[in-house]
C-alpha cells in the first residue's frame, strides 16, 4: 500500500506526494470531492482578494499541537491532505521504517488504513 512505502525522497517531497495521493483516495471515496475542493479554492482566493492574506480562509489549516484525529475526521479535504502531508513528512524526517508514524499521528494513520481497506473491499486495487 502507498502509505507503507519507504521514503526515498526528501521529507517535504514525500509529504507533498502523500498529500496528492490522498486526494486521489478522497476522490475515489466521495462523489463530492471535486465540488468541495473547488469550493475551498474559491473561498481561499476570494477571501484573500477581498480581505487580504492575513484574513484569508486557509483550507489547509490544522493545529499540529492538538489532537490530530478529531481534526482529520472533521476537516475539509485540504485540511485532511495537509494532515497526511505532515504525517508523512514527519515520518520521513525521523527516518522511520515503513508503516511507522509518530504517536500523535497513530490514530489518524489507523483511520486512513481502515478507510483504504474498506475501499479495497469494494474495488480491486
Ligand atoms: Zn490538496
Amino acid at each position: 500500500m502507498w502509505l507503507n512505502k519507504p521514503y526515498n525522497a526528501s521529507p517535504s517531497a514525500s509529504g507533498a506526494f502523500g498529500h496528492e495521493v490522498y486526494h486521489v483516495i478522497q476522490a475515489d471515496q466521495s462523489g463530492s470531492f471535486l465540488t468541495e475542493a473547488i469550493g475551498l479554492q474559491a473561498a481561499s482566493t476570494l477571501t484573500e482578494y477581498y480581505f487580504g492574506e492575513p484574513f484569508a480562509f486557509d483550507p489547509y489549516s490544522f493545529d499540529p499541537s492538538a489532537s490530530i484525529l478529531p481534526q482529520f475526521l472533521h476537516g475539509n479535504v485540504e485540511a485532511q491532505g495537509a494532515i497526511v502531508q505532515s504525517m508523512i513528512a514527519d515520518s520521513a524526517a525521523h527516518g522511520y521504517p515503513r508503516g511507522k508514524v509518530s504517536s500523535q499521528y497513530q490514530e489518524t494513520y489507523d483511520e486512513i488504513l481502515r478507510r483504504c481497506r474498506e475501499c479495497k473491499k469494494k474495488k480491486k486495487y
